[in-house]
């Protein structure tokens, strides 16, 4: 069970196993595909999901094997934090680890709201699969995310 307002109080390498999937606010920005312009670096995220996504609900379709089914699926944990990097600035993960205070929306805010502004911030019903575009396009889905918010 994870504790109330744990995130305040535990740094992420302190958090549990419910705690740190609880964190996730299922935002599904994570699961679509990032582009990297080769000359700078520049991160480009695009309106396109990983095809173990379900558009709909935005959760993984296979969640405990996702690794296996997908090699290129970071796997957030406590001990690669570095792939915070890749990691839209609203990703409540990111944010613990900087310091800052999770959003209002954040379901564990929101909690005990039936007002939640989550549909705003969430990947779902906004994404089409990678499994049906033609993937030599994908620069044509290149999508600002934080421009919608
Ligand atoms: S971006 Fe962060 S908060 Fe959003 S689904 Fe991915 S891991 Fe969870
Ligand atoms: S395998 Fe699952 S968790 Fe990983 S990117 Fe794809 S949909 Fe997201």
């Amino acid at each position: 069970m994870a504790n109330q307002k744990f995130w305040k109080s535990k740094k992420l390498n302190e958090l549990n196993h419910d705690e740190w999937e609880a964190l996730c606010d299922n935002c599904g920005k994570c699961c679509v595909i990032k582009l990297i312009n080769e000359k700078n670096n520049e991160l480009f995220y695009t309106n396109v999901s990983c095809h173990l996504l379900d558009t709909n609900s935005c959760k993984c379709k296979d969640y405990e094997n996702r690794k296996k089914l997908v090699p290129d699926c970071v796997k957030l944990t406590p001990k690669n934090l570095s792939q915070l990097d890749w990691m839209p600035n609203t990703c409540a993960y990111k944010l613990i680890h900087e310091g800052k205070e999770l959003p209002d929306w954040h379901p564990l805010i929101q909690k005990t709201s039936k007002d939640s502004n989550m549909e705003k911030y969430s990947v779902a019903k906004r994404v089409i699969s990678e499994k049906d575009i033609n993937m030599e396009k994908i620069t044509d889905y290149i999508f600002d995310w934080e421009k919608e918010e």
